[in-house]
């Protein structure tokens, strides 16, 4: 079960960047050529992105190069990556009634991802109105869980909710403290088993620096002793590192790095496969699950795109299952 954002990535052809109400954005270099610029709006329930050859200056018109559009929201991305390596989940969410909305759950029937009764809402900012009841509600109808997963890109509270939900129900419980804050409820860390999160994210968590292996390692003690049972801190093409109560000695799991095309959604391309392994290959160690959830992830970010890179069960090797 994933409780979490979706939303419609637009990636544009920008000749200007117009004045949205927007939450933050960032820069990701795909390749030397081009800057992929995503504009994370309104708590990310558009995004833009757009293929230029440069930043724009302030108040600087420039024209890009490619339009592609393609879905999104974390949410949607962890569990349409759990959904195409074949297992059954459930997404809890909000989509605004109009064209976007009606797209974004049929991409998630093409996508194997069940999302029950549809229920839509006609204003935009949609993720924000997921309340706790709704999650409660959503909860009674699906009844057993092997993984819960969740993020930041709804309220807070209702991220908290479902994950004390999961953990009554006895479900195991994945955190993924992402977009980037700076201050996450200690309540939140008692009902985390898992907490997946990036360099920048844990940086922003922890008050420290994570700019290489052992930094990171001992970031992740700081998370675990919050009060989590897991941590892992993605790495980029450095793999990942892992630390549990049982031993609290971190370890870097690393990946076999690749020239990435793009590395958008990589995160979530790991956190999907993570929920996967979790709930299908349960009784493998968890640094294997963590070793084969970066392979994956390192197969997203040789093509374009967030789910467009995701890839199928059938196209990975059959040692990963
Ligand atoms: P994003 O925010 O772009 O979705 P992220 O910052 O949350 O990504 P990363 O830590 O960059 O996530 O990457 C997640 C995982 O993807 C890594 O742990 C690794 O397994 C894989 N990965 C990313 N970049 C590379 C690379 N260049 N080579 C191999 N694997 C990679």
């Amino acid at each position: 079960l994933i409780v979490g954002s979706c939303c419609i990535d637009f990636i544009r052809k920008c000749t200007v960047i117009q004045s949205y109400d927007i939450f933050f954005y960032m820069i990701l270099y795909s390749s030397r050529e081009y800057i992929n610029l995503w504009l994370w709006m309104q708590r990310l329930i558009t995004q833009h992105s757009c293929y230029v050859p440069q930043f724009p200056k302030p108040g600087e018109t420039i024209h890009g190069h490619k339009f592609v559009t393609s879905f999104g929201g974390k949410g949607a991305n962890q569990s349409v990556m759990a959904a195409r390596l074949g297992a059954k989940v459930s997404m809890v969410a909000k989509v605004g009634d109009d064209t976007f909305g009606k797209d974004t759950v049929e991409n998630f029937t093409t996508n194997s991802v069940n999302t029950g009764q549809n229920s839509f809402v006609s204003v935009k900012g949609s993720n924000d109105l997921l309340t706790p009841g709704d999650v409660e509600k959503a909860f009674s109808q699906v009844k057993s869980a092997k993984v819960v997963v969740s993020e930041m890109e709804i309220r807070g509270e209702t991220t908290l909710r479902a994950l004390q939900l999961a953990k009554e129900s006895g479900s195991l419980t994945v955190l993924n403290p992402s977009p980037a804050i700076t201050n996450l409820d200690s309540e939140f860390y008692k009902v985390t088993d898992i907490m997946c999160i990036n360099q920048l994210e844990t940086e922003l968590l922890t008050g420290l620096p994570v700019n290489d292996v052992d930094e990171a390692k001992k970031a992740a003690l700081v998370l675990l002793e919050r009060g989590c049972q897991k941590v892992i801190i993605t790495l980029g093409k450095d793999g990942a590192v892992l630390v549990t109560t049982e031993t609290k000695t971190p370890e870097h799991i690393p990946v076999d790095p690749v020239t990435p095309v793009d590395t958008t959604g990589a995160g979530d391309s790991f956190i999907g496969a993570l929920a996967f392994y979790l709930a299908h290959l349960p009784s493998l160690p968890m640094n294997e699950i963590v070793r084969r959830s970066g392979r994956i992830a390192a197969v997203s970010v040789l093509s374009s795109g967030t789910q467009l890179s995701y890839p199928w069960k059938r196209d990975l090797p059959t040692e990963l299952f």
